[in-house]
């Protein structure tokens, strides 16, 4: 029988995974922590009662993408959950940038940008789930539909900054700005309009959904099909060395490059090494979770029930910060991304205590504090937050390093997405999930389509193994 090791078991992983073992493939995943889930884990803290999604939270990659609908997991606990509001973004003036599931719902609400917003992105939205094939695979091959790709790839090219001029209001300009600062780089680069183009796109068709229960729904799930493929999975297990991995056919490495680069390490073609080593990492994230009695007095109504909160005030004010974070320096004001899934998912609260996730874009590395300028940005749109706060819980890029070997230096998109890293991945190949071993892959979200709970990167390199077995 073809036998397969994936060496990681985030979203990636199992989806790379449920892949081979959808063709038959005796398929173990090594884990190196004793749960499993990756950048998808959820648990309590703070206050008993409360779930916590410990990194990602809002799914709108994940509910589209092509993987994970061919597969049923509704079948194995998998239930999406919907807020009112997707996405809000609160101005100091009272007011705020609002995104809806509805193209017209939201452009009813951005007065003269409103026609702007529905052109810009009502065809790509329509046509998001054939779009999907082409723009969650590897970037540069024959695309299945080039000219809706065209289309809609145009635009992505230019620098958001660029991009966000076609509005006239701050509210649409701060809520795409909000979106595409979800890049982790200076707004004013070409191409930094690629990944809030993408997930606008996605959101209009198929909204901004957490998963009932935590976001570890997502893997349990995929760890439950696994199974009942007759693959197996070992937590506890940190693969260190080339020497330690079982001899498989096909060996999936759901991991930094740099960490495939020290487990291999001579076994890795020179070419390929020097280009894992030289991989770079985008700036961190510093998390706080807060336990907040009643929610947040948000004075928007809208952020009141919005799943997504984006807090950093206007567009401008964003792209400063992202500049400097860039750059290595802490902002007094940073973006922060707040999450209130408990609003689609009652089940995440413990009575009237809610759990609130937050995170600010911090410098890769971040050795301070970030947890005041958090909860002052989050005042400052909110006045009485602070009162209603029960407790915190707090990850540093240090910690998150920790928490998972992928998130290095707090980089939780494993890896900058700058031009060359966004097209290629890790190195400058047509082949992104190819290590240049026979039979070795690639297939963490430094691949591509990048990150996000979408199992896409995994999904891939699953079928360029098949093809490599085949
Ligand atoms: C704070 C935060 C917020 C986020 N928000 C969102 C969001 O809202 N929506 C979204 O879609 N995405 C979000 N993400 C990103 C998302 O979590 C990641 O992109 C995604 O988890 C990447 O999946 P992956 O399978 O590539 O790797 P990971 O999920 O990083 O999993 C890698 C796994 O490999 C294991 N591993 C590492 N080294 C070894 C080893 N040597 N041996 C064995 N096992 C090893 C790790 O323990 C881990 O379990 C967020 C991430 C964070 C941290």
């Amino acid at each position: 029988m073809t036998t397969a090791t994936v060496v990681g078991s985030g979203p990636n992983g199992l989806a790379a995974a449920v892949r081979l073992a959808q063709h038959g493939i005796d398929v173990t995943v090594l884990e190196a922590k004793d749960e499993i889930g990756g950048g998808t884990r959820s648990g309590a803290a703070i206050v008993p009662g409360l779930i916590h999604d410990h990194c990602s939270a809002v799914h709108t990659m994940a509910v589209g993408s092509p993987f994970l609908t061919s597969i049923d997991l509704a079948q194995y606990g998998l239930e999406w959950c919907w807020p009112e509001v997707d996405c809000a973004h609160p101005l100091d003036d009272g007011t705020a940038g609002v995104l809806y599931r509805s193209i017209e719902q939201t452009a009813a609400g951005l007065g003269v940008d409103g026609g702007r917003w529905r052109r810009s992105f009502a065809r790509p939205a329509a046509g998001f789930d054939e779009l999907a094939e082409d723009i969650m695979g590897p970037l540069l091959r024959v695309p299945s539909h080039p000219i809706g790709l065209a289309r809609f790839g145009i635009p992505t090219v230019a620098p958001a900054a660029l991009y966000a001029r076609r509005f006239r209001t701050e509210q649409a300009r701060a809520l795409f700005g909000g979106v595409a600062a979800h890049t982790f780089r200076p707004l004013h680069l070409p191409l930094t309009s690629a990944i809030g183009l993408g997930i606008i796109t996605a959101g209009h068709r198929h909204g901004w959904p957490v998963a009932a229960g935590g976001s570890s729904a997502i893997t349990a799930a995929l760890a439950r099909m696994l199974v009942a493929l007759g693959g197996k999975i070992e937590t506890g297990v940190c693969v260190r060395a080339f020497a330690e991995l079982p001899v498989a056919d096909v060996t999936m490495f759901d991991l930094a490059p740099e960490e495939v680069a020290d487990i291999l390490g001579d076994a890795l073609p020179r070419r390929t090494a020097r280009a894992y080593r030289r991989f770079r990492h985008g700036p961190g994230a510093f998390k706080v979770d807060y336990a907040v009695t009643d929610g947040v007095p948000w004075t928007s109504s809208a952020a009141r029930q919005a799943g997504t909160v984006h807090v950093g005030g206007s567009f401008a004010e964003i792209a400063a910060g992202e500049r400097q974070i860039h750059a290595g320096k802490m902002p007094d004001k940073p973006f922060v991304l707040v999450g209130q899934q408990y609003l689609a998912d009652p089940q995440r609260s413990a009575g009237n205590v809610h759990p609130l996730w937050t995170y600010a874009h911090v410098p890769n590395g971040f050795t301070g504090d970030a947890t005041e300028a958090i909860t002052a940005q989050i005042e400052r749109f909110a006045p009485g937050f602070r009162d209603r706060i029960v407790g915190t819980a707090v990850r540093t890029t240090t910690e998150f390093a920790a928490y998972n070997r992928n998130f290095i230096g707090g980089d939780i998109m494993t890896g900058a997405k700058d031009i060359r890293q966004l097209v290629f991945g890790p190195r400058t190949t047509l082949q992104p999930y190819s290590i240049g071993i026979p039979g070795a892959f690639i297939c963490s979200a430094a691949t591509p389509p990048g990150p996000g709970a979408h199992g896409m990167c995994g999904s891939n390199a699953a079928d360029a193994a098949l093809r490599y077995l085949a």
